[in-house]
């Protein structure tokens, strides 16, 4: 589910919140619904490290004690 940042043009408070695709968020400190969406972030927890394709070659030569494709997850 994303998680979306968003700045209050009405207040300036930041603040992150779940947006459903049904529902409109609004400040949680005056209530407006004129914000701004700075960033979004997801909720990946538990994603696969398998998952990426490119990371398995080339970093063998990086050392990194994770081993194989691990430094690529920085
Ligand atoms: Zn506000």
């Amino acid at each position: 589910m994303p998680i979306y940042e968003y700045a209050c043009n009405a207040c300036r408070h930041e603040f992150e919140t779940l947006v459903r695709s049904s529902t409109v968020p609004d400040c949680p400190r005056c209530h407006s619904t004129d914000l701004e969406k700075k960033l979004s972030v997801f909720a990946t927890a538990g994603s696969t490290v398998e998952a990426a394709p490119l990371a398995a070659g080339p970093c063998g030569s990086c050392g990194h004690p994770g081993g194989p494709g691990a430094c690529a997850l920085n």
